[in-house]
C-alpha cells in the first residue's frame, strides 16, 4: 500500500482552538511503527488537553489516545508486518527510570523528556486523531482475531479499567459499586462481573443512566446514594468529581476497599470526609492512574472472551472530516453520547 506524503488530521492550534486540516505524514523513526489509524475515540481528558491544563502538552498538537489501527511501516529495528492490526497504550517509560524498571512505566520519572524516550501519545506527542500516527512499538499490543479494530480503540480504556480492579483486589462474590456512568466507569462495571463480583451497582445521573441500566445489577441516581452508605466491599469511582469521591468512601463497609480513579487533573480538593470513617473503619483508599504493567493485553483477552461489550459504548460514528460535529456531539452529550468514534476516510488517499 502507499502512503500519501499528507495526511487529514485535527490540530489544537492553541488552548481553546482546534482545525481539521492537513500535515506532512508522519514517518517511524527507530523503535517507531507507522499506523493507519482506523478507530479514534474522543474523551473528557481531550477537553482537558485542549483547555491548556495539561502543562506537558505544547501547542500546537495532534491529539487522540483511545485508538487503533493496521501497521503500514516500522523502524528498521522494529519487528511487525504490515497489516498487522493492534490497540495502542499510551503511556510509554523511558525503560531505564526506577519506576519504569517497576513496570510502573505509567508514573516514568522523565515524564514530558521525549530525549529519553518517555512517550505519552495524544499528550505530549502526536496522538490518534489522523489518518496516520508513529508511535513507539513499545506502546503496541497486538490485537486478539476475534477482536475488531472499532473495539481495539479500546486498548487503553479497557486497561484503566481493569487496573482500577486490581487495585482494589476485587474478589469473586464482592458487592461492588461503581460511581460515574462515563465510558471507563462502564468498563469498570462489565469487568467486575464478569470476574465474580457478587453484585454491581452503578451510580450516576442524566440520559446516560437510561442507556445503560442493564450492564448493572442495579442503577442508582446520585441523589439517593446514601442509601448505599457502608454496604460495598470494593468502591471504584470514575466520576471524577469531589463530590463522587466522598461519596465513595462513605460507601464503603467498614474493612473495605475505595479505588479513586477519576480526577487526573489537578485542582479538585477532596473535603467533607470524618477521617474516622477511614480511620476507625479500617478503609483502604487508593488512587488509581492509567494501566501499568501491561494490564492491557490482559483486558484485551477478556475483551476477546466476550466478557466485556464496548461496541454499545459507542453511541456514534464520523469520518474523520466531521471531527467538529463529533467534538460537539461528545461536549454537549448530544443524544446520550458515551463515546463518540472517528474514522479516517477508506482509503481516500491510496
Ligand atoms: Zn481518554
Ligand atoms: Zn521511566
Amino acid at each position: 500500500m502507499s502512503i500519501p506524503s499528507r495526511m487529514l488530521c485535527v490540530v489544537f492550534d492553541k488552548p481553546g482552538s482546534f482545525s481539521v486540516t492537513d500535515v506532512d505524514t508522519p514517518r517511524p523513526a527507530r523503535g517507531q511503527a507507522l499506523l493507519r489509524v482506523r478507530a479514534a475515540m474522543v474523551c473528557a481528558t481531550d477537553q482537558k488537553i485542549l483547555a491548556g491544563k495539561f502543562p506537558a502538552t505544547r501547542f500546537p498538537h495532534i491529539p487522540g489516545h483511545e485508538f487503533s489501527g493496521e501497521v503500514v511501516a516500522t523502524g528498521d529495528d522494529v519487528a511487525l508486518a504490515p497489516g498487522t492490526r493492534v490497540g495502542v497504550e499510551v503511556h510509554v517509560g523511558c525503560g531505564s527510570c526506577a519506576r519504569c524498571r517497576e513496570g510502573m512505566y505509567t508514573l516514568c520519572l522523565n515524564y514530558g523528556k521525549r530525549e529519553t524516550g518517555h512517550a505519552h501519545i495524544g499528550f505530549t506527542v502526536p496522538g490518534g486523531l489522523a489518518e496516520y500516527v508513529a508511535v513507539p512499538a513499545a506502546a503496541l499490543h497486538v490485537l486478539p482475531e476475534e477482536v475488531s479494530l472499532d473495539d481495539g480503540a479500546w486498548t487503553d480504556n479497557l486497561g484503566i479499567a481493569l487496573w482500577a480492579l486490581e487495585r482494589g483486589r476485587l474478589a469473586p462474590g464482592d458487592r461492588v459499586v461503581v460511581f460515574g456512568p462515563g465510558a471507563i466507569g462502564l468498563c469498570a462495571v462489565q469487568l467486575a462481573r464478569a470476574l465474580g463480583a457478587a453484585s454491581v451497582t452503578l451510580v450516576g445521573r442524566g440520559a446516560r443512566l437510561d442507556r445503560v441500566r442493564d450492564l448493572a445489577d442495579e442503577v442508582v441516581e446520585t441523589s439517593d446514594v446514601d442509601r448505599l452508605k457502608g454496604i460495598a466491599d470494593l468502591v471504584v469511582e470514575f466520576a471524577g468529581t469531589a463530590d463522587a469521591a466522598r461519596q465513595a468512601i462513605v460507601t464503603a463497609r467498614r474493612g473495605g476497599r475505595v479505588v479513586l480513579g477519576g480526577s487526573t487533573g489537578v485542582g479538585t480538593e477532596l473535603c467533607g470526609v470524618d477521617l474516622s470513617t477511614i480511620v476507625r473503619g479500617n478503609i483502604d483508599v487508593l488512587g488509581s492512574l492509567a494501566n501499568p504493567k501491561g494490564v492491557s493485553a490482559r483486558a484485551l483477552a477478556l475483551l476477546a472472551r466476550g466478557a466485556v461489550d464496548v461496541d454499545r459504548l459507542v453511541t456514534h460514528h464520523y469520518d474523520l472530516d466531521r471531527f467538529p460535529d463529533a467534538w460537539a456531539t461528545f461536549s454537549e452529550r448530544r443524544d446520550g453520547a458515551i463515546r463518540v468514534m472517528l474514522h479516517p476516510a477508506e482509503e481516500s488517499n491510496v
